[in-house]
């Protein structure tokens, strides 16, 4: 799939929105993507995997389990796990600390697949490879729907997403678009 079909697919199920939009982080931006409303289509969440599995296979890229953070990444992390035919385990934030619960674990020597719905600034993936750390696995790639950062941020392994965006988000102070009176709006709200 091309970048151009993905966008589209992606705005006809109004996951990916262009706006005037308040995030969870403060800042203001014209784009916000909303994952679950693509992936609450088991059909496309099958779909997409698949294309990011393509380009697992197609690197040559061996994987053993996928790990995703809940909750974003957990369906689409299930989809690549039954897409590569591994098993799909997820880490859960308790108390501020993310690990892998419920008996979940990896082995030494594995070779995990982390999955993410978004990369915003890499703040959630880096918290599930050091998460995994503790168990000796090789993080081998790291995968997602949507690189909200244009590919700017580096995990020092192979990385790569459907759909590549160059979001600019500004503090309130310096938003141009509520410079032009705009009002900005929190994605997913009630009206
Ligand atoms: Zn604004």
């Amino acid at each position: 799939m091309e970048q151009n079909e993905i966008k589209e697919l992606f705005k006809k199920n109004n996951a990916l929105l262009n706006g005037h939009f308040l995030l969870s982080s403060g800042l203001h931006s014209d784009t916000y993507f909303q994952s679950a409303l693509i992936l609450q289509h088991p059909q496309e969440a099958e779909r997409l995997a698949c294309e990011l599995a393509k380009q697992i296979k197609e690197k040559g890229i061996k994987i053993d389990v996928v790990v995703s953070p809940a909750m974003g990444g957990i369906i689409i992390g299930h989809e690549m796990g039954r897409a590569l035919g591994t098993r799909a385990i997820f880490t859960e934030r308790t108390d501020g600390k993310v690990s892998l619960r419920r008996g979940f674990c990896a082995e030494k020597g594995e070779k995990a697949l982390v999955v993410e719905d978004v990369v915003t600034t890499g703040k959630s993936t880096k918290e599930v490879i050091d998460a995994l750390a503790q168990y000796g696995v090789e993080i081998a790639a790291v995968v997602s729907l949507v690189d909200r950062s244009a590919g700017k941020i580096d995990f020092g392994v192979p990385r790569f997403s459907l759909l590549s965006l160059d979001v600019k988000s500004y503090k309130a102070e310096e938003c141009p678009m509520c410079k032009e009176g705009g009002m900005p709006v929190k994605p997913g709200s009630r009206k």
